[in-house]
C-alpha cells in the first residue's frame, strides 16, 4: 500500500448537525447483521474498518478489537509475520490493540467517542495508464428553477442534451475508479456535481436513468439532511442504482486555505468517514471547495485520498498529477455548440 497512510486521531469526539446524527442511525442500521460474538469486560464497541463492522471492546481508554476479524477486514498483506507480536490477551479471547496497529500500520483510525471507531485505509493503491485525457465536466444544480446563483443550475432540457450530444459522439462516462482502465475506455468522460444539491435526485436522477450514465456527485457530507440537500435515503437509493458515487467535498464547505490546521484535517477526514459510513464504500476523490487548496491541504488528500479535484483548468492527461485535476465548468444557458466546442478542445 502507498500513500503512506498514516494518521491516528483517537478520541475525537464530533457532536454536530442533525444531519451527523442521521449517519449514525444509518450506521446503527448496518450494524445489525454483525453482531459482537468478542465480548471480554468492558464497554462493547464497533470498530468499523473500510465499511465492515468488526466486534470490539472499550476498556482503559483503549480499542480492542477480535483479531482475526479486525486483521481480515484490514486485508492481511502489510501485518503479514507481524500477527503474533501484535496479539493481546484481553478477558480470555485474542485481541489486537486497534490504536497501536494503526500506528505501526498507517492506517487512519478516527475515534468518536467512546464506543465506536472508525478505520479507513488511504484509497486507491491502484496504477493508472498514463497519457489518457480525461475531460471532466463541473456541474452543481439541476433545475429550470434557481434559488442560490444562477450560474449554477443547469436546465434538465440542456443537460439532456448535452448527455445526447456525448454519447452521440462516441464519450464514455465514468466514475473516477474506472481510470484503473482508462486507455481502455473510449473517450471517457467524467460527469461531477458539486454541494450535493437536492435537486440531483429530484431533477438529475432521473436522467442520469434515462440516458443510463454514470456521474459522480461531490457530496458536502456535513449537509446531508439539510432542506436544500439530499437526505441520506434520497443519496443511498442513488448509490444502489449502480449510476452514482458519492466523493468528497469536505464537511461543510470551508476554504482549506483559510483553515486552521486542526479543523482543515477534519474537514477533510471526517466527510470520508461519513461517507464511507454512509455508503459502505471508501471515497477515492476529493474536490476543493472553490478549487482553493493549498500545501498542507493537499498533503492531507494525499494520504486520504487518490484524486484531488479542482475547477477551471486544461484538461486533465492521466500520469499527471492526480491532486490537481481540473475540470470543465459548464454554466447555465451555455448553447449546445459551445458545449461542443469544449469538449472537441479538450480531446487535444
Ligand atoms: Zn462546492
Amino acid at each position: 500500500m502507498k500513500n503512506g497512510k498514516r494518521i491516528l486521531r483517537c478520541g475525537a469526539l464530533f457532536l454536530g448537525s442533525a444531519a451527523f446524527l442521521s449517519l449514525l442511525l444509518c450506521a446503527a442500521r448496518r450494524a445489525e447483521p454483525a453482531v459482537p460474538a468478542f465480548s471480554p469486560a468492558g464497554e462493547e464497541a464497533t470498530l468499523w474498518v473500510d465499511g465492515t463492522a468488526v466486534a470490539g471492546v472499550f476498556r482503559g481508554g483503549r480499542h480492542y478489537a477480535d483479531a482475526e476479524a479486525f486483521l481480515a477486514a484490514l486485508d492481511a498483506d502489510f501485518w503479514r509475520g507481524e500477527k503474533d507480536a501484535l496479539r493481546r490477551s484481553l478477558g480470555g479471547a485474542r485481541t489486537l490493540c486497534a490504536e497501536d496497529f494503526c500506528r505501526a500500520h498507517g492506517v487512519g483510525l478516527y475515534g468518536e467517542g467512546g464506543a465506536e471507531l472508525w478505520c479507513t485505509s488511504a484509497a486507491g493503491d491502484w496504477e493508472i495508464p498514463p497519457g489518457v485525457r480525461v475531460p471532466a465536466l463541473m456541474y452543481h444544480g439541476v433545475g429550470d428553477e434557481c434559488w442560490t446563483s444562477p450560474e449554477l443550475f443547469t436546465r434538465p432540457d440542456d443537460l439532456r442534451a448535452q448527455l445526447r450530444w456525448l454519447l452521440d459522439n462516441g464519450y464514455t462516462p465514468i466514475f473516477f475508479e474506472d481510470l484503473k482502465h482508462a486507455d481502455a475506455i473510449e473517450k471517457p468522460v467524467l460527469l461531477t456535481f458539486d454541494d450535493s444539491f437536492r435537486d440531483n435526485y429530484t431533477e438529475l436522477f432521473p436522467i442520469l436513468r434515462e440516458y443510463g450514465v454514470k456521474a459522480t456527485l461531490f457530496v458536502i457530507q456535513g449537509t446531508i439532511g439539510w432542506d436544500a440537500n439530499l437526505s441520506a435515503a434520497q443519496l443511498r437509493e442513488m448509490l444502489a442504482s449502480g449510476l452514482v458515487r458519492a466523493e468528497c467535498h469536505t464537511q461543510y464547505h470551508c476554504f482549506l486555505d483559510e483553515l486552521p490546521d486542526g479543523q482543515l484535517n477534519e474537514e477533510l477526514t471526517w466527510s470520508k468517514v461519513g461517507l464511507t459510513k454512509l455508503s459502505g464504500r471508501i471515497p477515492c476523490a476529493i474536490a476543493y471547495p472553490a478549487g482553493r487548496e493549498d500545501a498542507r491541504a493537499v498533503a492531507i488528500c494525499r494520504r486520504e485520498y487518490r484524486f484531488g479535484v479542482k475547477m477551471g483548468g486544461p484538461v486533465y492527461v492521466t500520469g499527471e498529477d492526480p491532486f490537481f485535476f481540473h475540470r470543465i465548468a459548464v454554466p447555465r444557458g451555455i448553447l449546445l455548440a459551445d458545449f461542443a466546442a469544449r469538449l472537441r478542445a479538450a480531446e487535444g
